[in-house]
Formats: structure tokens, C-alpha cells, sequence
């Protein structure tokens, strides 16, 4: 049995941010909007004109706290000016992490705390209701897809990397103007784009039924393998940048079916204390090494896969996936990001705990995680 929603509000075009702003400010009748973005955005000038975009009709305050990985102590610090400023609404302007962070502002705002006790893992599903205030999310970069995600992922003050998931978490409004990513450097547009790709392919061969995500995941490759190359070195393009955009949004559009093995691992390495680990980077380092654990599983799905990526049907799809990830210029082992065998010890058992391990297509254990990430080192 499967529960299958594609109930979400996206405008999609380059050049659209103006009017799709305004519009959506007035439907769902804004007055002070907090501007939920990070330091390097703002020093693009992006959240400044944004404001000036919103005013005389909606005031706003800008927050531009937002850690690479989004934390609970950043939650704690917009919620506090989220009240003092009086605002009555969300407007995320960033890539996922900007995202997910105004959507654990927009929870906490909500509901009473702890906020640990909203994660998946915690039986949170059930308690998200419908009273968040209204958020907007405006992605600038093409990768998690979390303007049109129910989900939201952040490290808690004791170090757990944690998945909140609630049909109240999706933005009312995804305004994805592919514009705001042409100045996003080749190595952040490599590495969100495999973030993208894994989303993809990791959803196709989750273990769920749910034909309508496998459709968007397939159609979300083709445009992620057709593009991430030429986004990556020209990124001035207006047609890679749009198509990358798509291929975003159509993976988060399909990973509520489920994602696995590689979000597992990734999860637990990105909350290590002291560490900013890139989440689309540890998924291209991880991918192909799951793609092989869950071949005894789903291997007879991987042929799909390689169609959408224009591979022959003799490639091997891991070893062409860690190509590719080599010719973007990304790390293609942990060791090249600096993790250490012991943060290995430290992250298997998380793997296991995450809420992603369970739509894996193959059981895995903690000493399969270990294997995996010992493969990966
Ligand atoms: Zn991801």
C-alpha cells in the first residue's frame, strides 16, 4: 500500500521571481516576512534586493545565520527574531540549507519545544500539525529540491543529523526562477547537482510502490546527466541552469517515495561535530558504492537508470556514476574530504537509526554501513 500526494504550488521560469513574489505575497496575505538566506548570499546583494522587491506591502527583517548544515541552535536564533520582529511569515532564500532551516523556524514558531520530539524518529509525523505560519521558498541553487519537499533535515544540539517530515512542511509556494543560479560557482553547481542525481536514482530503486515518482525520477535523470556537465564549466547558460533546476525539483518531487542507503550514510557523516561535510558531495562519494550493495536487490532496475543517462548498456552504472562525479572536479573518496576512520565507527550505527535506511531495496545493518563506508573511505 502507498500513500502518493503531489499537492504543491511551483512557479518555474527564469525571470519570474518579481511577480511570482508579489503574487503569492498578496495571496497568502503577508505583512512582515522573515528573510530566511546565508552570508554568501548576502553578499550577492540577492536578500537586499528581495526586500526591496516586497516593500511598501510586506515589511521584512533579514536573518543570514544560516550554517552550511542547518542547526537547532540557528532554529533557536531566527525564532527569537522571527517573534521580536513581530513577522507573520517565512520567506526561505537560499539553497537547502536556507530552506530547511525556515521550515524548523516556521515548527518551532508553531509548536511548543523540544524540537527533537518532531523527528521522524521521534513519532514527529504525527505530531506536526496544520498551523505553521505561511513560508515561501526561493532555491538558488538546484540540488535538494526542498522548495517542493516535505522534509527538512537538521543537526540538533546533541549531533544527531535528523529528518522532520510533514505534508505542512512544503513551502505554500516554490518560486523557482533558474535565473538566481547563474552565478553559482562551478564547484557548488557540481556538487548540489549530484545531490540532484542521487535523488533520482536513489528514489527509482527505493523500496516502495509509487510508479508516479519513478516517472519523475527517470525524466529528472535524463535532465540531470544531459546537463550537470555543461552547467558545472558554463554556468552563464540559461538552458543547463533551467534544466538542472528541473531535474531538482523532479527529485524532491519524487523522494517522498523513499530514499535509502546513500541518505543514511550521508545523514550520519553530516552531523559530525566540528565538520562541514557537503551533503551533495558525500552522496556522489557514496552512490556508487550503494549502487553495487543493492545490485543483488534492484540490479535488474539499473538498466532504466542508464538509459536516462544515455550510458550503453554494457557501462557499469556505479563505476559511471563515480566518473562522472571524478569529472566534475568532486572528491570520489571520504578520505579526500577529510573524514577519518573513526567518524566511520561513529557513523554506521546512525545509518542504520536513519529514516531513509528503511525505503532501502536491501537490508542493511550497521556492519553493512561500516562495510560501506569503509568501501567509500
Ligand atoms: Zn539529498
Amino acid at each position: 500500500m502507498s500513500l502518493i500526494t503531489y499537492l504543491t504550488r511551483i512557479h518555474f521560469g527564469a525571470g519570474l521571481l518579481d511577480e511570482a513574489l508579489r503574487m503569492e505575497c498578496g495571496r497568502l496575505a503577508i505583512t512582515r516576512a522573515l528573510i530566511v538566506t546565508d552570508k554568501g548570499l548576502m553578499a550577492t546583494g540577492l536578500p537586499e534586493r528581495v526586500a526591496n522587491l516586497l516593500a511598501p506591502d510586506v515589511a521584512s527583517v533579514i536573518f543570514d545565520e544560516t550554517p552550511q548544515n542547518p542547526t537547532e541552535a540557528a532554529t533557536q536564533a531566527g525564532l527569537q527574531l522571527y517573534r521580536d520582529e513581530k513577522c507573520d511569515a517565512l520567506l526561505a532564500l537560499g539553497g537547502g540549507s536556507a530552506i530547511d532551516l525556515a521550515k524548523a523556524i516556521a515548527l518551532t514558531s508553531s509548536h511548543d519545544g523540544p524540537l527533537s520530539q518532531y523527528a521522524v524518529i521521534h513519532g514527529g509525523i504525527a505530531k506536526i500539525m496544520n498551523r505553521l505560519p505561511p513560508l515561501i521558498a526561493i532555491p538558488t541553487t538546484a540540488g535538494t529540491g526542498s522548495e517542493v519537499g516535505r522534509g527538512a533535515i537538521i543537526v540538533l544540539n546533541d549531533h544527531r543529523k535528523l529528518g522532520f517530515i510533514s505534508p505542512h512542511l512544503i513551502p505554500d509556494a516554490a518560486i523557482c526562477d533558474p535565473e538566481l543560479t547563474l552565478t553559482l560557482p562551478p564547484h557548488l553547481t557540481a556538487a548540489t547537482g549530484m545531490d540532484a542525481l542521487t535523488h533520482c536514482v536513489e528514489t527509482y530503486i527505493a523500496a516502495v510502490f509509487n510508479p508516479p515518482a519513478d516517472g519523475i525520477a527517470i525524466d529528472g535523470l535524463k535532465r540531470a546527466a544531459a546537463n550537470i556537465r555543461q552547467a558545472a564549466t558554463d554556468g552563464s547558460q540559461i538552458e543547463p541552469r533551467t534544466q538542472m533546476m528541473a531535474a531538482a525539483m523532479n527529485g524532491a518531487l519524487a523522494f517522498q517515495k523513499g530514499l535509502g542507503a546513500v541518505h543514511a550514510m550521508s545523514h550520519a557523516l553530516g552531523g559530525l561535530p566540528g565538520r562541514t561535510l557537503h551533503h551533495g558531495m558525500l552522496n556522489a562519494v557514496l552512490l556508487p558504492h550503494v549502487l553495487r550493495f543493492n545490485e543483488p536487490e534492484v540490479g535488474h532496475r539499473y538498466a532504466e537508470l542508464k538509459q536516462a543517462m544515455s550510458l550503453p548498456a554494457s557501462a557499469d552504472l556505479a563505476d559511471a556514476i563515480s566518473q562522472l562525479t571524478a569529472d566534475l572536479g568532486l572528491p570520489t573518496t571520504l578520505s579526500q574530504m577529510n573524514v577519518t576512520r573513526t567518524d566511520l565507527d561513529t557513523a554506521a550505527p546512525l545509518a542504520e537509526q536513519d529514516h531513509t535506511n528503511a525505503t532501502n531495496p536491501r537490508k542493511a545493518s550497521t556492519a553493512d554501513y561500516a562495510m560501506l563506508l569503509s568501501e567509500a573511505f
